[in-house]
C-alpha cells in the first residue's frame, strides 16, 4: 500500500514525498481510510509508530478539500489536544511539513510562557490549532477561541492527560465543543478512566490498535549491565567515553537523579542537559534544540519529559535506571526506534532493580541480553527466580554481536533518514551468556 493509493490530495503527497515517506506505517494504513471516510477513531497507539500523521494526514485532506467550498478560511476547523508543549510542537512542526502545499495554516499553544504571542497568532486566523490543555482552557474562558467552524477534534496520549491530572480539563474542553464533528481519541492504555473518556467523546468509532510493546521491543538492541549503583556514573563515563560522537539519550527515574547525572559527566568534562518538569521551558527547549541539532551529544531526562522527544538520529537509549513499570520501559526504548527505524538501548541495572528487570522481560517476552564484562560490573550471581521463565527467542541476539536485527522489508523505511545503516554496534559490549 503507497500513500498514492490511499486516494490522498496531491499537495499532500508531495509533502509526504519530500519528507522520504514512501509508504504508511501500519497504524496509517489502518487509520487513514477510516478517517477519510469521517468516522470517529479510537486509536490505541503510542509515540513512536506515525500516529501524528495517522491523525495529521487526513484532516488536512479534508481541510484542503473543502477549501474551495469554505466561507469559514481561517477560522479553527481542527483542534489537537496533547499532554505537553514538546509534543505540542512536535505536532504542529508535523502539520507545517505534510501541509506545507497546503496553504492550511496552523499554530501551537501551550501554558509556561506569555499568551501574547499565541492570541496574535490566533487573531491572525489559523485552520489547525494545536494545544496543551491548560492554555487551551484558559483562552477558551477568557473568550478567545471560537470553536464554532470545528470540525475535528484530535485527544492525543490520553492516558498521559490522565497521570498528568488533566482529565478535568479535558472533560471541560470537550464539552464546548460542537457536537457534529469527527473525533479521534489516542491513548497508549487503556485505563478505566480513559476507556469511560473515549466513550463519553467518541460517537460511531472505529478502533485500531497497534501493539508497540513487541513490536518496539524486538526491533531495538537492548542490553543490560549488572552495575552497583555507585558505579553507575564510572560505567555511563565509560560508554560515553567511547562513542562521543552518538546522540544519547540518558533516562533517570527522577528529576533529581537526572541533575546528578549532569553534574557527574561535567566531572568528566562529558556535556550534557537534563529535561525534567522543574526546569524552565526555555531551558527545556534549548536543550531539546541543541539535542535534535547534534549540538548536544548527551540529554539526561525523566519520563515524561522524554515523551515529546523525537529525535532523527537517535542511536541510543540508556536507562540509568530501570523504571519499575514495565511498560515505561518499553516507551524508554521506543525512543531510539522511531517509526521502523532500529536502535540500542542499554540499561544499568543494580540489584535491587533485578526484580524491575525480570518484570520487564515478562513484558517485552524476551530476555535482555546480559552485557559484560565491563571495569564496573557487579558479579553477584542472579537468583533463580530473577531470570525470565520464558526461553530467549530463537534468533536470541545474546550470544552474537553483530546480529543487528533488521525488520525483513523495512530496511528502507525512513528513506533518507533511515538509520539502519548507519547505527553503531553494540560496543564491545559482548553480551555474556550466563
Ligand atoms: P510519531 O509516532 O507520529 O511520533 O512518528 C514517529 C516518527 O516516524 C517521526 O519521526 C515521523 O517523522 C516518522 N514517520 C511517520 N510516518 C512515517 C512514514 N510513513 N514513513 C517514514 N517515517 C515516518
Amino acid at each position: 500500500m503507497t500513500f498514492k493509493e490511499l486516494g490522498l490530495a496531491e499537495p499532500i503527497l508531495k509533502a509526504l514525498e519530500a519528507e522520504g515517506y514512501t509508504h504508511p506505517t501500519p497504524i496509517q494504513e489502518q487509520s487513514i481510510p477510516i478517517l477519510l471516510k469521517g468516522k470517529d477513531l479510537l486509536g490505541v497507539a503510542q509515540t513512536g509508530t506515525g500516529k501524528t500523521a495517522a491523525f495529521g494526514i487526513p484532516i488536512l485532506h479534508h481541510l484542503y478539500e473543502g477549501i474551495s467550498l469554505s466561507q469559514s478560511k481561517r477560522k479553527v476547523k481542527a483542534l489537537v489536544v496533547t499532554p505537553t508543549r514538546e509534543l505540542a510542537i512536535q505536532i504542529g512542526e508535523s502539520f507545517t511539513a505534510y501541509g506545507k502545499h497546503t496553504g492550511l495554516r496552523n499554530t501551537v499553544i501551550f501554558g509556561g510562557v506569555k499568551q501574547g504571542k499565541q492570541v496574535n497568532a490566533l487573531r491572525g486566523g489559523v485552520d489547525i490549532l494545536i494545544a496543551t490543555p491548560g492554555r487551551l482552557l484558559d483562552l477558551m474562558n477568557q473568550g478567545l477561541i471560537s470553536f464554532r467552524d470545528l470540525e475535528h477534534v484530535v485527544l492525543d496520549e490520553a492516558d498521559q492527560m490522565l497521570d498528568m491530572g488533566f482529565i478535568h480539563d479535558i472533560k471541560k474542553i470537550i464539552a464546548k465543543l460542537p457536537p457534529k464533528r469527527q473525533s479521534l481519541f489516542f491513548s497508549a492504555t487503556m485505563p478505566k478512566d480513559i476507556v469511560e473518556l473515549s466513550r463519553k467523546m467518541l460517537g460511531d468509532f472505529e478502533r485500531v490498535t497497534i501493539k508497540p510493546e513487541q513490536a518496539t521491543a524486538e526491533k531495538v538492541e537492548q542490553g543490560v549491565y549488572f552495575v552497583q549503583k555507585a558505579n553507575k556514573p564510572k560505567l555511563l563515563v565509560h560508554l560515553l567515553e567511547q562513542q562521543p560522537q552518538d546522540s544519547v539519550l540518558v533516562f533517570s527515574r527522577t528529576k533529581h537523579g537526572a541533575n546528578k547525572i549532569v553534574k557527574k559527566l561535567a566531572q568528566a568534562d562529558i556535556r550534557s542537559a537534563a529535561i525534567h518538569g522543574n526546569k524552565s521551558q526555555t531551558a527545556r527547549q534549548k536543550a531539546l534544540g541543541d539535542f535534535k541539532d547534534g549540538k548536544l551529544k548527551v540529554l539526561v531526562a525523566t519520563d515524561i519529559a522524554a515523551r515529546g522527544i523525537d529525535v532523527e538520529e537517535l542511536s541510543l537509549v540508556i536507562n540509568y535506571d530501570l523504571p519499575n513499570v514495565s511498560e515505561t520501559y518499553v516507551h524508554r526504548i521506543g525512543r531510539t526506534g522511531r517509526a521502523n527505524a532500529s536502535g540500542t538501548a542499554l540499561s544499568f541495572c543494580d540489584k535491587d532493580e533485578r526484580p524491575y528487570l525480570r518484570d520487564i522481560e515478562k513484558l517485552i517476552k524476551q530476555e535482555v541480553p546480559r552485557l559484560g564484562p565491563h571495569p564496573f560490573m557487579d558479579d553477584s550471581p542472579e537468583e533463580k527466580e530473577d531470570r525470565p521463565q520464558r526461553q530467549p527467542r530463537s534468533n536470541n541476539r545474546s550470544r552474537g554481536q553483530n546480529n543487528h536485527k533488521k525488520k525483513s522489508g523495512n530496511s528502507n523505511f525512513r528513506g533518507k533518514n533511515n538509520r539502519n545503516t548507519n547505527k553503531p554496534k553494540p560496543r564491545n559490549f559482548n553480551s555474556s551468556s550466563e
